[in-house]
């Protein structure tokens, strides 16, 4: 039995050694990919479910690593946090988002995903007023989506960095809405103009009645605080019709339309979708 629990520390340590040499080399090609500016911004279309408009583009980071594929920004967004990479990522993304978008012919805005560590960066309003600047886009174009992580680390913070924003017409939206712990008290709390359902509330909510529920309760909810409202990861018809009959105003997801690259863009104009 000795010598069996010794097999299975060598055997651990290698599995360790492994993992960690695979984490270091990932965190290398990161940074690498970060300096390259090899991370580039996917747009998925934000409709008006009533007109079939598209109303935004919400960007979403995408990393085509050489010999893994693409990378998903739910593993690489939290290492370039850790590893304080977030920033100048966040900023080229935004720069490229926005020069993409000025081409395009449409009113439509951006909605721009921000983390909580960014967030608590007093500079984070500059850095943002730099890059509108540099392109004359108008802050009223833009719309950060934050989580209720980010206001919860420091209140007075999040509202001052609202304000700031706010200063420039830049409206902030709560993303991923009925998943933490305070949503309630957060909105009443800080001036948010939009949230966003998460997809885990959307998902089947033509047939789950528990779902349903959940999403009539919370747009009834967002009409009384006259909040807009983006419901998340609309994958069937039924979902759609579902959520125009309740008085959504706005909806994304694969149904609609799946995140694109720049490139296919264009094409997305050429029909009104979501009628
Ligand atoms: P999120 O902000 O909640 O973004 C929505 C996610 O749902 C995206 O995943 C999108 O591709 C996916 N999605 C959209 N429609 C559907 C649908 O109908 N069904 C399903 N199953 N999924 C749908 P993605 O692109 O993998 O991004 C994952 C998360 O990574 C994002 O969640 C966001 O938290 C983070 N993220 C992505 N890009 C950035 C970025 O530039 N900055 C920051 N800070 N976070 C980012
Ligand atoms: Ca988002
Ligand atoms: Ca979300
Ligand atoms: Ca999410």
């Amino acid at each position: 039995a000795k010598a069996n629990g010794r097999d299975n520390i060598v055997h651990y340590d290698q599995e360790l050694g492994e993992q960690l040499r695979e984490t270091a080399q990932l965190q290398a090609d990161l940074k690498d990919a970060v300096e390259q500016a090899a991370i580039v911004p996917y747009f998925q279309p934000i409709y008006d479910i009533r007109t079939g408009e598209i109303r935004a583009f919400e960007v979403l980071a995408r990393w085509r690593h050489d010999t893994r594929g693409f990378v998903p920004p739910d593993l690489f967004i939290p290492l370039a946090e850790d590893l304080g990479l977030i920033d100048r990522l966040s900023e080229t993304l935004l720069d490229e988002s926005v020069r993409e978008l000025l081409d395009w012919p449409t009113e439509a805005g951006l909605s721009f995903n921000i983390s909580p560590t960014q967030f608590s960066n007093s500079d984070l309003a500059r850095r943002i007023a730099t890059i509108l600047r540099r392109h004359r886009f108008p802050g009223r174009r833009l719309e950060i989506e934050i989580t209720e992580r980010a206001v919860l680390r420091d209140i007075n913070q999040a509202r001052n960095v609202i304000a700031e924003l706010a200063a420039m017409g830049v409206k902030i939206a709560l993303d991923d809405f009925g998943t933490g712990t305070s949503s309630l008290s957060t909105l009443t709390q800080l001036p948010i103009s939009r949230i966003k359902i998460d997809r885990s509330f959307v998902t089947d909510i033509a047939t789950a009645s528990q779902n349903s529920k959940i999403v009539s309760g919370v747009l009834a909810l967002a009409q009384s605080l006259s909040l807009n409202v983006t419901a998340e990861g609309i994958e069937h018809e039924e979902e759609l019709i579902f959520l125009r009959e309740h008085d959504c105003d706005c909806g994304q997801g694969y149904y609609l339309c799946r995140p694109v690259p720049a490139s296919e863009i264009l094409k997305l104009f050429d029909v009104p979708k979501a009628q």
